[in-house]
């Protein structure tokens, strides 16, 4: 495991090295910074590796302090990129053609986002995107495949929800969960609409996805972020417990009276957040109220501008 700094709240991310056959398979690569790079160059070169060593990166989302430097290290050791179909197209999508930034906005104006939030959101997603060095994927994991790494396999299991391609990476023989973003051990990942796809129910995926991994027999489990637990089972109970929780504290918020996206998150969320999290906070509480829609407990409707919620 080795441990990388991000220039944000979070403040690192970890990426995992397996060392076989004289080489490097890497689990995801850290951000795009100098401070990055220069910190995983070290931590290889204390293990007696290089840069030039790592054959294969394996990515568990498209976030881009996940893969930021991929394509920095494929352009010096020719190594093979695999990760989900879903996020490499995503990542194709944002780079090729960019955002629809008519779409992103209408779509935050419609949740009550105020304009200037939106605005400095706006560049902040094209600062994001612009973070990610390009790389080519060679490979598409898919949803239980196994690779080899040397004389250990691993079993790529699709767990959409935090991203719609994110992957979790099982090493059945030893019991390690590489988790990614996806169980994480002091907080859930921010779910957010997928701009892309308009069908994608987050929320429902996620919890999907949770299913899909509590009963692996995993002695440990690695996060992206925080410290690494033996406790899965009783961790993911612990998340569903809190969207449950904070699905009815939604439900709570809408039956109180007719709101906007944005004002529901208010009730949940407080007035005195930052801009950047006031928009993490809509698209949590937007993802919650399209659950609550899906069950018939809320109606929506347009007025004016803005989409609003009520108790059904
Ligand atoms: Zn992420």
């Amino acid at each position: 495991m080795i441990t990388l700094p991000m220039p944000f709240r979070l403040k690192h991310v970890h990426v995992f090295a397996v060392v076989h056959d004289g080489s490097v398979s890497l689990f995801d690569t850290g951000m795009n910074t100098p401070e990055t790079f220069s910190m995983l160059e070290e931590s290889l070169k204390s293990i007696g590796r290089d840069i030039r060593d790592i054959e294969r990166i394996f990515i568990t989302h498209f976030h881009t302090d996940h893969c930021g430097i991929a394509g920095r290290i494929q352009e010096i050791s020719g190594a093979a990129v695999a990760m989900s179909e879903m996020d490499a197209q995503r990542i194709c999508n944002d780079q090729k053609k960019g955002l629809d930034f008519d779409q992103v906005k209408k779509f935050y104006r419609e949740q009550g986002l105020r304009e200037k939030i939106i605005d400095n959101l706006l560049e902040i997603l094209i600062s994001f995107r612009k973070a990610t060095i390009p790389f080519k994927v060679d490979m598409n994991l898919e949803d239980r495949g196994s690779q080899k790494v040397g004389e250990r396999d691993f079993e790529a299991i699709s767990v959409p929800g935090h991203t719609t391609g994110q992957m979790c990476f099982f090493f059945r023989r030893e019991g390690i969960l590489l988790s990614g973003d996806h169980i994480l051990p002091q907080i859930t990942p921010n779910l957010s609409p997928d701009p892309y796809n308009p069908g994608f129910r987050p929320l429902k995926s996620f919890l999907d996805s949770l299913g899909r991994v509590e009963d692996l027999p995993a002695v440990k489990v690695y996060p992206a972020h925080g410290d690494p637990f033996s406790n899965l089972k009783a961790r993911v109970e612990e998340i569903r417990e809190h969207h449950r929780e904070r699905k009815g504290l939604v439900l709570e918020s809408v039956k109180g009276g007719p709101k906007t996206t944005y004002q529901v998150s208010l009730d949940i969320f407080g007035r005195d957040l930052p801009e950047f999290d006031q928009f993490l906070a809509v698209n949590e509480t937007y993802v919650h109220l399209l659950e609550l829609l899906e069950e018939g407990l809320i109606k929506q409707k347009m007025s004016g501008h803005h989409l609003i919620h009520s108790a059904a």
